[in-house]
Parts: C-alpha cells; sequence; structure tokens
C-alpha cells in the first residue's frame, strides 16, 4: 500500500520559526495552483495505475486556509484517477485560526476522516512570539467544530520562556479537547527565519534543557495513555498516523504540489519549492521535478534501518532480509556491537531503547557507512 501526499502552499501570515514552504502573501494564486495541481495528477495517474493508495495526507502550508472544495476536488480527482481503498486514512492539516462550521461540513462530506490541527501551545503569549494567527481557544473551538472524529496536536517543545509547566498545559488542552494523537517536536531555529535572531541571543533553551522537557513530557503523556510510537509521535493504542508509520516503514508515496517530494519504484525524487516555477512546468505539461535518484542498495539499507529505528517497533529482521537477502546482523555487524548497549532486540525486531530513542542520531551515524 502506499501513500500520497499533497502540499498546499498558503498561509496567512509567516510564524516567525517558519522554514516551510508556504507563501503568504500568494494566497490569490490558489485557484491557479490547485488546478494545477489536479493537472500533476492527471499527468501521473497512467504510471501510477497498478499501485493501490491507503492513505492521503494534505499539508502545508495551511490545506484549511484555501478554499474547501478544492479539497473535495483534489479528492474527486484521486477517487477518479487512482486506486484509494475504501477505508483510506485522509488526513488534512489545520490551523485553528482558519476553520468554521462551513468548512468543516465540507470536509466531512468530502470524506475527511482525520485532522492535524497546529496547537503549538496553550500559552497565549508564546503563541503570538511564535507569530501564530490563533490563541488557544480557538484550537478549543475547532475541536469542537470538528466533534467526534479523529484528531492529532501538533506540539512545540524548545520554546522561549517555555516552562515544563507550559507542556504539560498543551498536553492537557488538547487530551481535553478529545486528540487521540500527538506530535510533539522540538522548535529547531533555522537560518533565516526571525526565530534564528532569538537563538544567536542566547535567548532558547539549550539541547540538554529540550532533553530534559521532552523526557518529562514522554512520561506525562504515557502517563495519559499517549504511547510514543515514533520519536516525535504519540497517540492512543490504535490511533497511530498510517500515513507517517508508512513512510518510517519505508513504504511508496506519491507527492503532488510544490516542493512534494515522492518515494516509488526505487526512486526518490522532489518536485520544485519555487511556486511560478511549478505552475509554469505544469502549465507545460513538464513535471516539475528539481531532484530524481535511484536509490542504490547499500543507500536502500541504510534508509530501512535509519527509518525502522525512529519507531518503538523498530526494524524487522525478516522484512530485512527479505528486501536485500542477507541479514542485518551480518551486514551491520561493527556499528552493532559498537551500540549494543543502546538497543535491544526480541521477537525477531531491533529497537533502539526507550531512554536512547530521542538521541538516536549519534548512534544511527555509526550505521551509516
Ligand atoms: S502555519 Fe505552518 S506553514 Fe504556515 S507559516 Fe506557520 S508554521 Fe509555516
Amino acid at each position: 500500500m502506499a501513500g500520497i501526499y499533497i502540499h498546499i502552499p498558503f498561509c496567512k501570515s509567516k510564524c516567525r520559526y517558519c522554514d516551510f514552504t508556504s507563501y503568504p502573501g500568494k494566497i490569490g494564486l490558489a485557484d491557479a495552483y490547485m488546478a494545477c495541481v489536479y493537472k500533476e495528477m492527471k499527468l501521473r495517474a497512467a504510471e501510477l495505475k497498478d499501485k493501490a493508495f491507503d492513505t492521503v495526507y494534505f499539508g502545508g502550508g495551511t490545506p484549511s486556509v484555501i478554499d474547501p472544495m478544492s479539497i473535495v476536488g483534489c479528492l474527486n480527482m484521486i477517487r477518479a484517477e487512482y486506486d484509494l481503498r475504501k477505508d483510506a486514512e485522509i488526513t488534512l492539516e489545520l490551523n485553528p485560526g482558519t476553520i468554521d462550521a462551513e468548512k468543516v461540513s465540507v470536509y466531512r462530506r468530502a470524506g475527511i476522516n482525520r485532522y492535524s490541527i497546529g496547537l503549538q501551545s496553550a500559552n497565549d503569549a508564546i503563541l503570538s512570539d511564535l507569530g501564530r494567527i490563533h490563541t488557544s481557544k480557538d484550537f478549543t473551538i475547532a475541536c469542537k467544530l470538528l466533534g467526534e472524529v479523529n484528531k492529532s496536536a501538533d506540539i512545540m517543545i524548545g520554546l522561549k520562556n517555555q516552562t515544563v509547566r507550559d507542556i504539560f498545559d498543551a498536553i492537557d488542552l488538547a487530551k481535553e479537547s478529545g486528540v487521540s494523537h500527538i506530535s510533539m517536536y522540538a522548535l529547531t531555529p533555522e537560518d533565516g527565519t526571525p526565530m534564528y535572531s532569538d537563538y544567536l541571543n542566547g535567548e532558547l533553551p539549550d539541547a540538554d534543557e529540550v532533553s530534559e522537557q521532552y523526557e518529562q513530557a514522554r512520561k506525562y503523556l504515557s502517563s495519559l495513555g499517549f504511547e510514543r510510537y515514533e520519536v516525535s509521535n504519540f497517540s492512543k493504542p490504535g490511533f497511530e498516523s498510517r500515513h507517517n508509520l508508512n513512510y518510517w516503514r519505508r513504504g511508496e508515496y506519491i507527492g503532488f504540489g510544490v516542493s512534494a517530494s515522492s518515494f516509488m519504484c526505487g526512486r526518490r525524487f522532489t518536485n520544485t519549492s519555487d511556486l511560478d516555477d511549478y505552475i509554469k512546468c505544469i502549465m507545460t505539461n513538464y513535471y516539475p521535478v528539481v531532484d530524481d535518484e535511484k536509490i542504490g542498495e547499500e543507500d536502500a539499507r541504510f534508509e530501512m534501518v535509519m527509518l525502522a529505528f525512529r519507531t518503538a517497533e523498530g526494524l524487522s529482521l525478516a522484512k530485512y532480509k527479505n528486501a536485500f537477502g542477507t541479514d542485518f546482523p551480518v551486514d551491520f555487524f561493527e556499528p552493532l556491537k559498537k551500540n549494543v548497549r543502546y538497543l535491544s532486540c526480541d521477537n525477531g525486531r531491533v529497537r533502539i531503547k526507550d531512554e536512547y530513542l530521542y538521541v538516536q542520531n549519534q548512534i544511527l551515524m555509526d550505521f551509516l557507512h
């Protein structure tokens, strides 16, 4: 089974930390852009006719900022041109400051059955400092509008003036609002964003402090029944994101829209992140791909290990052998020997021990030949 990703690169305004492909000043291009996304889907359909898809993910940017009928149009196109399974997980990323009852009703009729909501913090002063357009109350209202449906909340840690209590408050607010999945990410101060000045000024917590925040939040989430299934993702049992699990299991996916990435038939390819170039390419019947790489076997082995080690389920030894015809303990003998105290192995799976999952990058470096 494979996934479909659609990138909607429009936002009401730019958050101070944002390094994603989003164009706050270009929302007027949304209709033309979506027409190009439909066309890109149509262009790709023939070569993907033998693939079955069981997840669709609208990410951004802010998918909830555009006309909801454009989301309906995308799903109609997908259902018409692709083999989308009846029980597909269909997720829409949503900013609490951008929805109303009418939009929710259109989403529901279109078959959206999962929402990923950008809460980030329950502290309005922190939300304002991040440049978010919503308050914590807007989040509560959005969740009420959405009602009884599979909801996820994004929460950030490592923020300026953020206490562990603030993080617990965000978790509490998400839980009280009926959320069954929480993605918890540490702020990455990206060069070129306004937030980077705060980092240079020493106003952000250091790596040890963030690591401590993460650990306390992880324990708190666990006490509330949100179990970690990937380093940044926590859910109630059965509410793991199928779309993202597919990424970590090295499953195939196709991405549409500006900056969207794909992994199909052993190739990884990425669309241009320039909106004008994207539109021009599609209008002239060219794929807007700027990077296209066939993944060699060596890289494929490392990818499988690296992705699986992000997850609590870890790497299946049988799956590895089935994919490459060789044994993981033989292929990675040296790094395994060096890191044996950080790993556990049972039921045919190798995983990073719970207490080391957050610092996995240092471990993974040894597996990179
Ligand atoms: S809403 Fe998301 S994509 Fe848009 S500016 Fe803020 S962080 Fe970036």
